[in-house]
């Protein structure tokens, strides 16, 4: 199991409460305000924690790069992805099946 994985038992072990305070403890780490991608849209919604919570749900944008890879975040829970505000989180990018290439 690895860090991440780690991560995900601990916060499925937390009762709602202490699982809402360990979401805004990562939130205040985010970086993603400061990402060339994160526009006035996302800004407005005020999402962050994408490699959590999943993709954006309101907002469209052109991709000019990703921060993840520098982030707190990234050390602290095992992050392994990027771009999660298009890809999705970081669950779901591990679980995507790979494109199968035409024969
Ligand atoms: S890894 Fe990316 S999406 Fe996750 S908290 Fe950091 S900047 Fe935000
Ligand atoms: S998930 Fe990555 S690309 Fe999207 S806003 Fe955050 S740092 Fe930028």
């Amino acid at each position: 199991m690895d860090a991440f994985e780690n991560f995900l038992q601990k916060i499925a072990a937390l009762d709602e409460k202490d699982r809402a305070a360990t979401l805004i403890e990562q939130n205040k780490c985010c970086i993603c305000g400061r990402c060339p991608t994160y526009n006035e849209c996302m800004r407005e919604q005020d999402e962050l924690i994408y490699c959590i919570i999943g993709r954006s749900p309101m907002c469209s944008f052109e991709k000019k790069g990703c921060i993840c890879p520098t982030c707190p975040v990234k050390e602290a829970i095992g992050l392994r992805k990027a771009y999660h505000c298009v890809r999705g989180s970081e669950t779901e990018q591990r679980s995507a099946l790979p494109v199968q290439k035409p024969s």
